[in-house]
Formats: C-alpha cells, structure tokens, sequence
C-alpha cells in the first residue's frame, strides 16, 4: 500500500509549506480570530469560519475527533459595539447577545461545526488583567495616563510575522500618536472607559475603571484553553498586522518562550463582483441576506471553490455555477442509490487533496471524478464520494433532497407528475392567450408545491418551452 501523504501547511511565520507536527498528536490545538458580534456576519467572515472548519475536521480525519480541541472566540468588548448599542438605544448586552445568536444560525446554516470550545472576551478579563500584570512586571509594558502599553522597542523580534521592519511600522504608526505612548509603535493593553462604556477595575494600580484593548484578549483566551504554546493559530490575512503581531509579542513576552503557536494561517481576503466590499460601495452582503437566495451547501461550496490562500471574488455567476453543480450531483446522487451513512471511508484522493495545504479546488475535482464513477456505478462508488464530501462538510443527503428531475419524479410518482404537468399546460396556455395573472398564479402555486420552472425560447420555432424540476422533497410531500 502507498504511504499516507502527511499533512503540510503555509506557515505564514516561516513563508513555507510546511510538515505539521503537532506537540502532542492526542490534543491537537487550535485557535482561530472569531468575529466581533455588532451586526449581522458578512460574506467575508464567512470565509475564515469555513476555511478553519475544513482544517478542523481534517484534523479530526487525521487525529481522531476526540483529539483535537478547536477555540474560535467571540469578542463581545469594542468599541464598534458600544457604538452601536449607543445608536440602537439597547444594553450591550443585548446586542451582543442577539448578534451572536445570529451569527451561530448563519454558520449552522454555512455546515459549519461548533468549535470545542467559543470563549467570550468579557468572561477573561481576569485572565487579561494577570497577563497585563506580568508584562509590566518583567518590563514589557508600562502604565501612562490611566493606560497600560506595551513597549514594542523592548522586544527585538516584533514585526517577524508580519515580514515589517521597525522603521516601515514606525512610519505606518505615526499618524496621531497619543502623547503618552513612549514609542509611537507602543499598542494599548488597557484603557480607561468613558462613562456608559463597559468597565472592569484596572490592573496595575490604576484607579480608573477601564477596559481591554484588542489584541490582550486572544492572548488571553489562547493561553487558558490551549496552553502557552500551541499548534495552529488562524485568521483572514488582514490580522497579521497589528492583531496578530501584537498578540505572539504579548504572549511570547508574558510567558518567555520561543513562540505562541507553531503554524500560522490566513485566508485570503474576498472582494464582491471584482470590488472591495464596503457599505459605502453598497455591495456588502451578509451570510443572513446571501442564505435568502442560496442555500448554505451553495454558498459553502462556491466558498471552497478557491484555495483559502488565494484572494476570491465573489460573483452571482460562480454562485450559479455551484447551484448547478450541486443540482447535477444530486441527481446523481438519487439516481444510483447513494444513502450515505456511517461506515464509509472518504477517497484517498481527496484526504490527499486536503492535506496538501488545504487544496480545496484539487478536492472538489476529484469529488468530480467519484461522481463520474458514481454514475457509472454501483452504490458503493456514491456511498463513498459522499463521505468524501462530507470531509469538507457537505452532505450529499441534502443534495440529493433538494432537487429532483421531472424524470426521477415521473418514475417514483407518476399521478404528482400528471398534476404537475397539467398546471404546467395550463400556465402555457394563459401566457399564450396574454392572461399573465393567471400564469403568474399557477407559478406562484407550483412554487409552493415546489416546483421550480424554467422558460427556455425554442431556437428553431422561437416557441416559449417550459421544463420543470423539484427544488426540494418537502413541499412536494405536501402536494401529495
Ligand atoms: P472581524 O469581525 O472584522 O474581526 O473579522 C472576523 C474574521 O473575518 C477575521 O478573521 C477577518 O480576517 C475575517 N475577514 C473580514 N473581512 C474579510 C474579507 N473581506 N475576506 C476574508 N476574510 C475576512
Ligand atoms: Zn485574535
């Protein structure tokens, strides 16, 4: 038998792929930025959350899903969110709470697994206090007007992640540098609160009741559930600089040691129809408004479409490609019996794919050729391409359910067929004689049956013909 391929990764720290290794293969240890929950999750975080869940069920492929301990955080204390409740009028509690709930139904939606643990930045505060305390106390940070800094000149190997030197961060750091900071480099730990604003008792003497900058707060939270150092630390590509820089100089400085974790990863960012996603552009789009229209299969399955280091442009047309796709499969899928369940091993193929950095693309082209052998095959062949998507969370079960053919249905059920097929007629026939309320209702009615149709112009007679297919098992129950 061929070897098992190992699993290599881009180490974002070194600029290499990488062998992974981890410190203790019976507890696997990741982290990964989490969003900060004001308003509803864009396409963009999306990408992160899906990206580090393939990476978190390659583990557990690999590992065994008992050993690997995934932390992705929610940062419930900011500055965007106390804003926002200021606006909205409602305790910030309150925002966050519905945000966050949101947040969980989106990616649920998106296939996502729940990480093992999804710990909230105001529930460390004491941990970000005592890591604050020790920085100042071995002369890595230092306390000025109510604030706690840390001093970046006292620690040589700031900027090795983010590939920066001292003199091109200083220039990016010296717009409106406060008069309290040593060096203009200096990055907040602790600040004093405003009235209104959330406050804890400050560390370090300071009497004023105050609050965490940003970056303390995954330091924080990685070293209580993962340890001092641990294996993978994640992120979308805009977190190297500051974010991530700033939390390996905290927890590097705090707890002396050569570094916070061994593997560094970021996702490449994504822009909307070829421009940068911004609410003034207008095009900003939400998982909640996007899983209107698309289902979360679609819009996982157009995610992973691209690898997570390159940049992806996210288009309405590459959506429709990865509808059709998943309907073909599903298809497919119905069509040979395919049911997956427990007890079928994912394809080498693809386990290969994916542990050679993450290559998605390489995965979904042979999740192509298992289709072609599904096709050809016997059941066996689809049970298998099915467990070899779900290592990248997508469940053939759901394809199947959600589209069937006029064909499939005709064989299983042929009266629903015949109904069906009248209305069709009928619909025809009132466009045709100009009656298009009545048209509309009748789509509006096999609309609700589930029925989705499709008006094609015959290139020969330039006749309007009307195909149909079942978007999904439930409603046709219904009409039964
Ligand atoms: P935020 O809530 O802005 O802190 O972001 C949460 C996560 O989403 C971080 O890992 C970001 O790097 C990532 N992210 C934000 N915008 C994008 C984008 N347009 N493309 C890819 N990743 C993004
Ligand atoms: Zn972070």
């Amino acid at each position: 038998m061929a070897e098992a391929h190992p699993l290599m990764l881009y180490n974002t720290l070194t600029r290499k792929k990488e062998l992974f290794e981890p410190l203790d293969p019976l507890n696997v240890r990741m982290y990964v930025c989490g969003p900060t929950v004001y308003d509803y999750a864009h396409i963009g975080n999306a990408r992160p959350v899906i990206v580090f869940d393939v990476l978190f069920r390659l583990l557990r492929h690999i590992y065994g899903a008992d050993h690997v301990t995934y932390v992705r955080n929610i940062t419930d204390v900011d500055d965007k969110i106390n804003a926002r409740a200021a606006e909205e009028g409602v305790p910030i509690r309150e925002l966050t709470e519905r945000t966050a709930k949101q947040f969980h139904e989106d990616i649920a939606a998106l296939g996502v697994l729940p990480p093992t643990i999804e710990p909230r930045a105001t529930e460390h505060i004491g941990e970000m206090k005592a890591m604050i305390e020790q920085l100042v106390k071995n002369g890595h940070a230092y306390v000025a007007e109510d604030h706690a800094l840390f001093n970046v000149p006292s620690w040589p190997d700031y900027g090795k992640l983010s590939n920066r030197s001292l003199e091109e961060m200083e220039a990016g750091a010296r717009v409106e540098v406060a008069p309290y900071k040593k060096d203009p480099m200096d990055f907040v730990l602790w600040k004093p609160s405003k009235k209104g604003e959330p406050s804890w008792p400050s560390p370090c003497g300071i009497k004023k009741r105050g609050r965490p900058g940003w970056h303390i707060e995954c330091s924080a939270m990685a070293e209580k559930h993962l340890g001092n150092v641990f294996d993978i630390h994640g992120g979308g590509i805009d977190l190297v600089f500051p974010h991530h820089e700033n939390e390996i100089a905290q927890s590097r400085c705090a707890h002396d040691t050569p570094v916070m974790a061994r593997y560094w990863l970021h996702n490449g960012f994504l822009q909307v129809e070829g421009q940068k996603m911004s609410k003034s552009l207008g095009n900003f789009i939400t998982i909640h408004d996007l899983l209107q229209e698309w289902s979360g299969e679609e819009i996982r399955f157009n995610m992973l479409r691209t690898h997570y280091r390159q940049p992806i442009d996210w288009t309405r047309k590459s959506l429709e490609e990865s509808r059709a796709t998943l309907e073909r499969w599903g298809e497919t899928y119905a069509n040979c019996g395919g049911s997956a369940g427990a007890g079928w091993l994912p394809s080498a193929d693809v386990i290969d794919a994916l542990k050679d950095d993450l290559n998605t693309p390489l995965a979904i082209a042979k999740l192509h050729e298992l289709a072609k052998e599904a096709k050809g095959g016997a059941a066996a062949f689809a049970n298998q391409w099915a467990a070899s998507a779900e290592l990248l969370g997508l469940d053939a079960n759901r394809w199947r359910g959600r589209l069937m053919s006029a064909s499939v249905l005709e064989a299983t059920d042929p009266d629903l067929a015949q109904r069906i097929r009248n209305l069709v007629d009928a619909r025809s026939k009132a466009r045709k004689a100009k009656d298009f309320k009545k048209g509309d209702r009748i789509r509006d009615e096999l609309a609700a049956m589930g029925i989705a149709l499709k008006d094609s112009k015959d290139p020969e007679t330039g006749e309007i013909v009307t195909t149909w297919e079942v978007r999904a098992s439930s409603p046709t129950e219904a009409a039964r």
